[in-house]
């Protein structure tokens, strides 16, 4: 059936498992007629990985490890082989050792902080080079964020620090690329339940604070945000790029939450 993303090929960088915010884009996508290839990263989660692709009809599933440039271009060089062209992409992939998830920022170690950077920001833009030069009729690039970029969140440390950079990163592409008719935006995901949010101290906290003070008094769930990634990177979000988009359930905007019981 014809939808908004028939006839668009896109590369799912970050799906790990079912509870991934990739697997919420990804089903929404193909949900709506797109052809979808995915990276994974290292052996373990092939096995994951590919019976979740065939779900979506896609049997293009190929190795990345993003600290290692070779395994970035090979990646690129079997899709083009695929593929040719490309109309999207969506990276979906952090990282930081989580030691360091907790306690103070004032702590962080170089070690992780270059490689929480590399990970969590460069690879956008390594990723996006690579991808844009596929893009021949422009296209549309979308990665995830979080608050922890704009105010300080309990645990968040370093993360945030590289979430700021990589929105930063986003309007720095966003100009790049425009000129070749391609889109660059961010998702600011409120927090969800994923492998890697495990890692993040006292994070069933953040969450429920997150449910008690949002204006919709609840979490959000990966297909919230794949319904507004929908949106990213089908042609409804044909004006916007170097957007950071809130979807959590706008939190963001909350000072502080009137008191729901009348007497107090
Ligand atoms: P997830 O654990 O399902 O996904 C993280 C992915 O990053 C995994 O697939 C992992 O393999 C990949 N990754 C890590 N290091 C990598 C490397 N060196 N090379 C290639 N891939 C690598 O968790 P998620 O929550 O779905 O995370 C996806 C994105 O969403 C991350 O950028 C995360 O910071 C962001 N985000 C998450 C939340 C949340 O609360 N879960 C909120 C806002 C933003």
């Amino acid at each position: 059936a014809a939808g908004l993303m028939t006839g668009k090929r896109g590369l799912i960088m970050g799906l790990a498992n079912d509870k991934s915010i990739a697997w919420g884009i990804a089903r929404t996508l193909a949900d709506h007629g797109a052809s979808l290839a995915f990276s994974y990263q290292g052996e373990a989660l092939r096995k994951r990985v590919e019976p979740l692709a065939a779900q979506l009809g896609s049997d293009i599933v190929l190795p990345c490890d993003v600290t290692d440039a070779a395994s970035v271009d090979a990646l690129f060089a079997a899709l083009k082989d695929r593929w040719g062209g490309l109309d999207f992409l969506v990276h979906a992939i952090g990282f930081s050792n989580k030691d360091e998830l907790r306690g103070r920022y004032v702590d962080t170690s170089r070690e992780n902080f270059l490689m929480t950077m590399d990970i969590s920001v460069f690879s956008f833009t390594a990723v996006a080079r690579q991808a844009a030069a596929m893009m021949t009729n422009g296209g549309s690039m979308l990665t995830l964020t979080y608050y922890g970029a704009e105010r300080v969140m309990p645990h968040y440390n370093v993360m945030g620090i590289a979430k700021a950079a990589l929105e930063a990163s986003v309007r720095y592409l966003a100009e790049d690329l425009g000129k070749d008719g391609i889109r660059v935006n961010a998702i600011s995901a409120g927090p969800i339940k994923t492998l890697a949010a495990s890692g993040i101290g006292d994070f069933r906290y953040i969450m429920k604070w997150n449910e008690l003070n949002s204006p919709l008094r609840r979490n959000v769930t990966t297909e919230d945000v794949g319904r507004s990634a929908l949106y990213l990177l089908s042609d409804l979000g044909s004006g916007v790029t170097g957007e950071t988009h809130h979807v959590d359930a706008g939190y963001h905007v909350v000072g502080m939450k009137a008191v729901d019981a009348p007497d107090i």
